[in-house]
């Protein structure tokens, strides 16, 4: 057999992208499955966008995440959108069919199967209340309602922000979204089976942050999920848990994101555990 030297390259488009740490969790992935695969980060500027997209047919990149500030610029450079991604209204990663390139979005999907496999909850059925209405809160409520919850509450300190997210939300989902300001200390009133939290509040370096919800108004048995990943012991899980609640950390859902990222672009199912440790140790030290 003749030696192969060429890799295969994914990467991620954003600025700043100095600190993302997705490459290390790829490439332990990567490296487990024995493919010759790397993950780049490109610092990219919005003037740029276009043209890195064109370089990924030149250098025949097989997929691409998007961050900050690309995830909804991106559109107008793809060939074919997911229903998914359309819903959300944001790209985080496009893979490559028929060198066509589709975008997706495995935000939403990440915070997903962490539910299922890491709380061991079935969003069918369940009653949700989301704080946030930004980039993460949309792609969470979008897979939520399209999962099968039953009724989702978005709450959030910004009344224009959260009302026209729930306006979209209900749109494309046909579900059954309602919106709350958030004033002081939030209170759930209604029946809730997890509380999600979406916003930045308790993200590093603000990590004695903690939003303001009334966690003894939370029922017994209640979950409560976190999207803020650094660290992945924030102050509500603590405080959730000291309550006797049940906890998802925003590990899951970034391990998972990835996880889901690596099955589009290669087509294989990745050795999860080697993913997800390589992300603990690179936030560790980060
Ligand atoms: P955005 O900037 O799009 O949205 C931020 C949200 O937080 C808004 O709803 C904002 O409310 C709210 N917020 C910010 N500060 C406060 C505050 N002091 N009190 C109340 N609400 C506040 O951010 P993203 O949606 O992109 O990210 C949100 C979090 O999710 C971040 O911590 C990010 O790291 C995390 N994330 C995690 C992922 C994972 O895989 N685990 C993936 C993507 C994101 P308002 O509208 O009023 O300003």
């Amino acid at each position: 057999m003749s030696a192969n030297y060429q890799a295969e390259v994914v990467g991620v488009f954003g600025q700043p992208v100095a600190e993302n740490p997705t490459g290390v969790m790829q490439e332990a992935g990567f490296e487990a499955a024995g493919l010759n695969w790397r993950y780049l980060n490109f610092e990219v500027p919005p003037s740029r966008l276009g043209a890195a997209m064109q370089a990924m047919d030149a250098l025949g990149m097989r997929g691409i995440n998007l961050t900050i500030p690309h995830k909804v610029a991106v559109i107008e450079h793809l060939d074919e959108l997911s229903p998914e991604a359309q819903a959300i209204g944001a790209v985080n990663t496009v893979r490559i069919d028929g060198g066509k390139k589709i975008g997706e979005n495995t935000d939403g999907k990440g915070f997903l199967r962490g539910l299922r496999n890491d709380a061991q909850v079935d969003p069918v059925g369940k009653r949700v209340v989301m704080l946030g209405a930004g980039g993460a809160a949309r792609a969470i409520g979008t897979e939520l309602v399209l999962a099968g919850a039953s009724d989702l509450l978005v709450v959030n300190r910004s009344r224009e922000r959260g009302e026209t997210m729930v306006a979209d939300l209900r749109e494309a989902t046909g579900g059954n979204v309602r919106f709350e300001r958030w004033l002081g200390t939030f209170k759930v009133r209604g029946a809730c089976d997890l509380l999600v939290n979406a916003t930045s509040v308790g993200l590093y370096p603000d990590v004695d942050a903690m939003p303001d919800v009334a966690l003894a108004s939370l029922a017994d048995g209640t979950l409560v999920a976190d999207a803020v990943f650094n660290p992945p012991e924030t102050r509500l899980l603590a405080a959730a848990r000291t309550r006797g609640l049940l906890t998802l950390d925003g590990l899951s859902m970034l391990v998972y994101q990835g996880v889901i990222a690596f099955e589009m672009w290669t087509g294989q199912s990745p050795d999860e555990a080697a993913m997800k440790s390589a992300l603990r140790a690179a936030l560790a030290v980060g």
